[in-house]
């Protein structure tokens, strides 16, 4: 019996690479914009070569000149997401988007270069399990974030990685990811039936449109 994507997810430490990545000088780089502009070009660049040295199908950046999404409860911050990813999942060849919020949830600062980055690459490892790892979902599992940290590690910005965290239960359902399958594509808008639409809500949460 296949081994379940949470399993496989948690069991794999480090990005396998065709080739070495050349993409420190671009990481670092990266630390040095604020705005969306600059941000989405480098930001770019930068998942350009990983998708390259991997050998992954492309995957676009889009970085917006808004506050993340959140959620409140009781006027305190409940919720809250730096970015999504997205993946058309039977399309041939898979194509993946990232898309990232340039300003915090409440205060609407700008995101700090290091938080911005370790999103990039936190949504970057997200098009790795479904593409490099053919994973089915991509749990937030300790395996993603040791992931997470062997990509920076590999670039030279391991300080933006978080230490290594324990992950509850909780965490480890991926609400910053969307799938969006051949139902939900078909023409003239007729939503995928209701049984879809139930099932990816209980594997990934919220739908984000
Ligand atoms: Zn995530």
């Amino acid at each position: 019996m296949p081994r379940s994507a949470y399993e496989r997810s948690k069991g794999v430490e480090t990005v396998t690479w065709r080739e070495f990545p050349l993409g420190k000088g671009i990481a670092l780089s990266i630390l040095d914009e604020s705005t969306p502009g600059g941000r989405q070009l480098k930001g770019q660049r930068l998942l350009d070569v990983l998708d390259e040295a991997a050998g992954l199908p492309p995957c676009k950046l889009t970085v917006a000149d808004r506050p993340q999404r959140h959620r409140t409860r009781g006027g305190r911050l409940e919720l809250k997401t730096y970015g999504y990813y997205r993946i058309a999942w039977e399309a041939a060849p898979q194509r993946g988007t990232i898309r990232i919020y340039n300003l915090t949830a409440i205060r609407q600062q700008v995101l700090a270069p290091k938080v911005f980055l370790e999103t990039l690459l936190h949504e970057w490892v997200h098009h790795y399990d479904f593409t490099g790892l053919q994973l089915d979902r991509s749990p937030h599992t300790s395996g993603f974030f040791a992931r997470i940290r062997d990509l920076a590690e590999t670039l030279g910005v391991g300080f933006v990685a978080p230490p290594k965290r324990d992950v509850s239960p909780v965490a480890t359902a991926a609400d910053d990811v969307e799938i969006a399958r051949p139902d939900a594509l078909r023409p003239g808008g007729v939503p995928p039936p209701q049984w879809i639409r139930d099932q990816v809500l209980a594997l990934f949460g919220h739908r984000r449109s």
